[in-house]
């Protein structure tokens, strides 16, 4: 049993689990009508196990979670679907979960026995003259900004093209853009979600804003599945493009550096930090940034003067907006890649003694020839104001956040698992006393769901009270 099947059945579980003790007559109850279900649907299609695709349609983008079974997966068409889906699944007991580009860390997109619902097919585009863009929780990072370049705009986000913006969105959205526009769930002014009492509902700072405020940053499958988005786009201008390396031996100097760059750097200049353990056993140590000013260079002097030497490599280039969005994602589309990851959010800067630890951390990944990388992401500039409406994301005051991310093989055998969370934890350790806790959006298996949401908890709480009383959207990843 794999560690979501047994995580599933103890605590996303623990609902249903609860009732059949509670009510033993029900275990006696009829087995789910799948051909109503299917009937009901408006154009959507259900796949169970013994559909043809089931298997394609259920996977995700890590490999890994090929092994997770569903009962069933339905690929909503439109939002009619949602709602069947979630009033059948309701009235059956059946655990739900959402899924919009399926890059979930651990795979929250897919539940063995339960219901995927896809909402892949939803994923229109619409751009209104007062700037504002309706999008299908079901479209991908890529598309989204083809789509914006049509007419001069663009969208801060992450930079994996195939990333979901409903994923993204719901747990923050960090990119590019996050220090001079804010993230990705700052720009959204309005959604279009089913709530767990199947209703659809319209919401936005007036209506419903307790809600409207927890699904920026609240994390993606807690509190409605999400149909549609709206979004205040912002300019598709040039930007300046930096990439600085240094040598091993000066990586404590460029974290401290890069440290510095953040707290004093105008909100125009973004730049993220990567220590990367190679398999000769060395740390490569590079900052790839920008400027939406369109020029780089003073971005890049100004961090080189922080660090107090010039870096051994250095470019410096300018790109268009699509020739940025293809730069970072690698291209158009991005192939499924196993790995294991997590985070921290720094609350402050970290003192030598962290940095040191942090550094041995991806040292040692290298002796051990783990394909390991601490990929330092900056906040600050306008991620520190909380957007008009509020916004559940909670780390308004921190420097940063770091991933620590290991490539694996789709399939890895638990001795590389084990390597690789050996040096996440290692990571967490080494800035313990630094952290505030982790990105929603780099959730790990092994962290408590609290940890994710720092002072927005309480709130969220409340809201999931109010929205969703009976806990339908329950998985090991949901507070409750
Ligand atoms: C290669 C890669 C690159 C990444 N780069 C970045 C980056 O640059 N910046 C950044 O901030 N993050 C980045 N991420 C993290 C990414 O933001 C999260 O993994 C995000 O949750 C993925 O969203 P998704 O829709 O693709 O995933 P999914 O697995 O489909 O969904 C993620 C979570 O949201 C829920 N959910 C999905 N759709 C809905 C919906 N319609 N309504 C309600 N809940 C829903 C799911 O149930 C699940 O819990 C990256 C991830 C990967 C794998």
């Amino acid at each position: 049993m794999s560690q979501l099947d047994r995580r599933t059945v103890l605590k996303a579980g623990g609902a249903v689990a609860a009732l059949t003790v509670a009510s033993a007559p029900q275990a006696m109850a009829a087995a789910p009508n799948w051909n109503r279900l299917s009937r009901s649907l408006q154009g959507g299609k259900l796949f169970m196990p013994s559909t043809p695709g089931y298997a394609a349609a259920h996977q995700l983008f890590n490999p890994r979670w090929d092994s997770v079974q569903p009962a069933a997966v339905v690929r909503a068409a439109k939002t009619a679907d949602v709602i069947s889906t979630i009033n059948f699944a309701r009235d059956n007991k059946l655990v739900l979960v959402p899924k919009g580009g399926g890059h979930s860390y651990v795979g929250a997109s897919v539940i063995s026995k339960g219901i995927q619902l896809d909402v892949g097919p939803l994923r229109g585009m619409t751009y209104a003259k007062n700037g504002v863009l309706t999008v299908g929780a079901g479209a991908r990072l890529y598309d989204v900004h083809a789509f914006l370049d049509r007419y001069g705009r663009s969208l801060p986000t992450g930079t994996c093209p195939t990333v979901g913006v409903a994923g993204l969105t719901l747990g923050g959205g960090m990119g590019i853009h996050t220090r001079a526009w804010g993230l990705t769930c700052d720009r959204v002014v309005g959604m279009s979600v089913v709530t767990a009492d199947g209703k659809a509902r319209v919401i936005n700072a007036k209506s419903d804003p307790d809600l409207f405020w927890a699904l920026r940053g609240g994390g993606g499958g807690n509190l409605a599945v999400v149909t549609s988005f709206q979004f205040a786009t912002i300019p598709a201008a040039k930007i300046g493009f930096f990439r600085l390396t240094w040598p091993e031996a000066r990586a404590a100097a460029v974290v401290a550096g890069w440290q510095k760059f953040i707290q004093h750097a105008a909100s125009t200049a973004w730049g993220n930090l990567h220590l990367d353990a190679k398999s000769n056993g060395t740390v490569s140590v590079h900052v790839l940034g920008i400027s939406t000013t369109g020029n780089a260079a003073a971005a890049a002097a100004q961090l080189e003067s922080f660090v107090g030497s010039k870096a051994t490599a250095r470019s410096i280039t300018v790109k268009t907006h699509m020739e940025a969005v293809k730069y970072l994602g690698g291209g158009t589309t991005s192939p499924r890649t196993g790995f294991l990851a997590g985070s921290d959010v720094l609350r402050a800067p970290m003192n030598a003694s962290s940095i040191n630890a942090l550094i041995g951390a991806v040292k040692s990944a290298a002796r051990a020839k783990t394909p390991a990388a601490a990929i330092i992401d900056p906040l600050g500039g306008q991620a520190a104001k909380q957007p008009a409406g509020g916004a559940a994301w909670p780390w308004r005051s921190a420097l940063g956040v770091i991933q620590w991310y290991v490539g694996t093989v789709a399939h890895p055998s638990s001795a590389q698992l084990k390597a690789a969370q050996t040096f996440i934890d290692h990571g967490h350790g080494a800035v313990r006393s630094f952290s505030a806790g982790g990105y929603a959006n780099y959730v790990e298996a092994r962290r408590g769901v609290g940890t994710y949401y720092g002072s927005s908890l309480p709130r969220l709480r409340a809201v999931k009270k109010k929205y969703d009383p009976q806990g339908f959207f329950h998985t090991p990843y949901t507070f409750v």
